[in-house]
């Protein structure tokens, strides 16, 4: 007889396509075969809905899954049924009728999985129909939002636990890409009621490339870094609704699919672009934070950043969302003085205790530090959420080999122009004094008589503002948060001021126009797994929109972008070939076989 991990391989293989576990699936599904309770952090991309969906498909019974969002829900119903898997959801969102008819099914023991919404799931009515039907796994996704520090606290999710008691200790598992120790302490409190078996993954996203580079002109940095990825899905986070607006238009304007998205639009509008999002090709969505939750779009190309966002972890969970189907996808991220000013602002004029803004004070400047390094970004990255990690290669630090210089003198003259005007202005003040420029608050002061006046003419006031912020980075120079944010020289910056310590300063160097044309040349080249024939992948992508179109359905759900570029660079001609395609299971074959291999055949598909 077959193991139950023996079956989940084989249906890894007929069902999805797939021929291997990801790392990390393979021990968890173990875990939940023998029957344990489990909890599995594991960064976004890495395949965790198939945690919970290979255990309902291999083993009898019925397999709850909890979603805070209701979108979510119906994707993933959506794409199961793409695989004639028996799924279905119960929320408010639904008719009537269907509710009824999966309750129907759910009575009739047809089901394999049931998303429920978890203020559904509290009601008693929905409680004695899972009893009933002999549920025997809980699997609860995005866990985090259990915790009431997290940003996407849903108090219904404290329930839960109540929940797995009243449904007989149900065996449960709960997923979740974003979890530090405290969140992790706070879900195994409160979601299970046994002690969970806890894996925790590395939070490394290896093809995603990280950049970041200093805001001049933000509409046409932002527009050339897309020059990159004509056609393709991405994401460009704003931290205004008017510039998302604004950069909705510029980039239409430059002949880009771009839409806008933010809490100020309508609705109706708000959902449509949405959707159009999620189930066409080549959107540019324009968005602030309130987009990102819920979209487990898996082709999604790029992340940009036209501003800072709120803090490392918020900048880790943006760029998450890109290339969750393991192809190259690419980030930026832009920062200025400007940025880093108005979050401090926001976060000085917030009505949270002094300790809370002591701690985001500091997570912002390990975001600032991360902007500013010269090192491995995904060193720097990695390690702000305590893990170590080797240079990797992929990310502008790497490949550009940043040059530094020797900048003692250069630290020496910033620590020296705060010290003697007692730490209370910043950078762009400060780099006024040091150019000799005599502007209205210099004169005020009488700043122009300090012997630091004029003494670093040989830079400019953006060359000087970024020094500071190097040096801040370092921690030669840091805030006191108790005096209201004044800045000091730390005990490491008077070692350099008295010419005990050296300093590495990054030589801040545009990026050269051939650099651009060699990244674009690389991005193409790694999308389309070398090879692929452009017009066949063409065709291909339209046939998959048009079908898509007409059931309904999300463009990926039919097949994955990955799966388009296997077929483009193999060109298989038979049924044969076209199994051992990435993503073609027996379902999918059986569906879509004839219109694919018509397309790839050179003949126009039939009907
Ligand atoms: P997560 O929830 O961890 O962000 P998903 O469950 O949405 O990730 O999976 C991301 C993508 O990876 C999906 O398109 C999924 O079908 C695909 N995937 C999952 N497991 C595998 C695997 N073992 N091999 C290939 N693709 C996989
Ligand atoms: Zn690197």
């Amino acid at each position: 007889m077959q193991s139950d991990m023996q079956r989940a391989l084989s249906i890894l293989k007929s069902v999805f396509g797939y021929d291997a576990f990801r790392q990390g699936q393979a021990e968890v599904l173990d875990a939940v075969f023998a029957g344990n309770n489990v909890m599995a952090v594991m960064p976004t991309g890495s395949g965790k809905s198939l945690l919970y969906q290979l255990p309902a498909l291999v083993r009898p019974g019925l397999t709850i899954v909890v979603s805070p969002l209701i979108a979510l829900m119906r994707d993933q119903v959506q794409a199961l049924r793409e695989y004639k898997i028996a799924a279905g959801a119960l929320n408010s969102a639904n008719e009537y009728a269907e509710n009824l008819r999966v309750e129907e099914a759910i009575r009739a023991g047809k089901l394999r999985l049931v998303y429920v919404a978890p203020e559904r799931l509290v009601r008693e009515d929905t409680l004695a129909l899972l009893r009933e039907a002999k549920a025997n796994l809980l699997a609860i996704d995005e866990a985090h939002c259990v915790s009431q520090w997290g940003h996407d606290f849903r108090p219904e999710y404290l329930a839960l636990g109540e929940i797995a008691r009243a449904l007989g200790d149900i065996q449960t598992l709960a997923v979740t890409a974003t979890a530090d120790e405290p969140t992790r302490r706070e879900i195994s409190r409160k979601l299970f009621a046994r002690a969970p078996q806890i894996f925790v993954q590395s939070f490394d996203r290896p093809n995603l490339r990280l950049a970041m580079t200093a805001k001049k002109n933000s509409a046409r940095q932002i527009a050339d870094a897309l020059d990159a990825h004509k056609g393709s899905n991405g994401i460009i986070y704003c931290s205004s609704r008017k510039r998302c607006e604004k950069f909705a238009e510029a980039l239409c304007d430059l002949g880009h699919d771009a839409l806008p998205y933010h809490a100020g639009l309508l609705p109706q509008t708000r959902s449509a672009n949405q959707d159009r999002f999620l189930r066409e090709d080549g959107i540019v969505i324009c968005a602030t934070i309130a987009f990102g939750m819920g979209i487990d779009k898996p082709d999604v190309r790029f992340v940009f950043h036209a501003d800072l966002p709120q803090s490392i972890e918020a900048y880790y969970q943006e760029i998450g969302r890109a290339g969750r189907d393991g192809l190259p996808a690419d980030t930026l991220l832009l920062y200025g003085a400007g940025d880093v000013g108005l979050r401090k602002r926001q976060i000085s004029e917030s009505d949270a205790p002094q300790e809370r803004k002591r701690a985001e004070y500091n997570r912002l400047e390990t975001l600032v530090a991360l902007c500013e390094t010269a090192r491995c970004r995904r060193v720097a990255l990695l390690a702000a959420f305590g893990e170590a990690a080797q240079p990797c290669g992929n990310c502008d630090n790497c490949q550009r080999k940043v040059r530094v210089i020797d900048g003692v003198v250069e630290a020496q003259k910033v620590m020296s122009a705060v010290l003697r005007t007692a730490g209370r202005f910043f950078a762009g003040h400060i780099a006024d004094i040091l150019t000799g420029k005599k502007t209205e608050l210099v004169e005020k002061f009488e700043h122009d008589r300090l012997p630091t006046f004029g003494v670093g003419r040989d830079r400019s006031v953006e060359e000087w503002r970024t020094i500071f912020r190097q040096i801040s980075a370092l921690g030669l120079i840091t805030q006191d948060m108790g005096d209201d944010g004044r800045w000091i020289v730390t005990d490491e910056g008077r070692r350099v001021l008295k010419g005990e310590a050296p300093v590495e300063l990054r030589a801040d160097e545009p990026v050269a126009r051939g650099e651009r044309a060699a990244r674009k040349e690389e991005l193409k080249r790694a999308m389309n797994a070398r090879d692929a024939d452009k017009d066949v992948l063409a065709a291909l992508k339209a046939l998959r929109l048009e079908l898509a179109r007409a059931q309904g359905v999300a463009a990926y759900m039919i097949f994955a972008d990955r799966s388009l570029v296997d077929m483009a660079t193999r060109q298989p001609r038979t049924r044969e070939e076209l199994a051992r395609i990435h993503g073609v299971g027996e379902v999918k074959l059986e569906k879509y076989a004839d219109v694919f291999l018509a397309v790839l055949n050179g003949r126009a598909p039939e009907g």
